[in-house]
């Protein structure tokens, strides 16, 4: 599933590409499940729309849109497991999965694709994700939030009204950085270690954005280029292999709150 530098890398892909176009006419497939707004909602809102900017919101993706006469709309994508928004000239094959097309003034094609139909189309007049955006939050924030939490530290990363794009990968990498232990209760952590994990985790986003995020599966960004973060990982999915902190200890893997986590018994307390 994306995370938040993966959604980054999409949104600032799509920004690059689109912002300033209008969207002419829009397709919508006969799918249900990808719909969260009515069809014709959709339709109305993103028509003869012209597409103000393009940004991440925790993971969603959102086409801030403005249409002469009307309140300015937002056009809100999740791309779920397996969703993908693609940028294509009006020749290129039309993808299995494609579950709606907004048709450009340029002549291009937004395409959203999605085999596993857990991502979402909505539009709304003012999107927030419900929690606080990981690179935004001042420190004080982040540890008055988690110092109320009585879950084990990796599930509060994971809790999205906490912090809003923060997911599997991300939190094992920032546990593993600030040599937390995943199972810690949130409020048993010192405020010297909440500092190391605000650090690390701003710095492990901030580090998988630049690389374009990490492909896991079939994710890929707006113009179908994969992420090269994969090659970054400490922690994640090193199970069995030796820690590249202590160089003696294996990374371990457990099932916390259903979620496969990766961390260092040695380095991590
Ligand atoms: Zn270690």
């Amino acid at each position: 599933m994306p995370e938040l530098p993966e959604v980054e890398t999409v949104a600032r892909g799509l920004a690059a590409r689109v912002t300033g176009d209008v969207i002419e006419s829009v397709w919508l497939g006969d799918k249900p499940q990808p719909l969260k707004s009515p069809a014709e909602e959709i339709v109305s809102a993103l028509e003869r729309s012209r597409i103000a900017a393009v940004r991440r919101a925790g993971k969603h993706i959102v086409f801030d849109l403005e249409q002469n006469g009307s309140e300015p709309r937002q056009w809100v994508v999740h791309l779920g497991m397996t969703g993908r928004l693609l940028v294509s000239r009006p020749e290129a094959e039309v993808a299995k999965h494609t579950h709606a097309i907004a048709r450009l003034k340029s002549g291009r094609e937004i395409r959203f694709v999605d085999p596993r139909r857990f991502g979402r189309l909505a539009v709304s007049p003012a999107f927030a994700a419900a929690g606080a955006e990981p690179l935004d939050i001042s420190l004080e924030d982040f540890a008055t939030k988690f110092h109320k939490s009585k879950a084990p530290i990796k599930s509060a990363l994971l809790n999205q009204k906490l912090l809003s794009g923060v997911g599997n990968i991300y939190a094992d990498e920032a546990l593993f950085r600030a040599r937390v232990r995943p199972r810690r209760r949130a409020c048993t952590l010192t405020r010297v270690e909440l500092r190391r994990l605000y650090v690390a985790l701003q710095k492990v986003l901030n580090e998988a954005i630049t690389a374009g995020g990490t492909t896991v599966s079939d994710y890929v960004g707006s113009d179908g280029s994969e992420g090269m973060f994969q090659f970054a990982l400490r922690a994640y999915q090193r199970h069995g292999e030796r820690c590249l902190r202590c160089r003696k200890t294996k990374i371990k893997r457990i099932v916390l709150g259903g979620r496969g986590t990766h961390y260092c018994p040695c380095c991590q307390k």
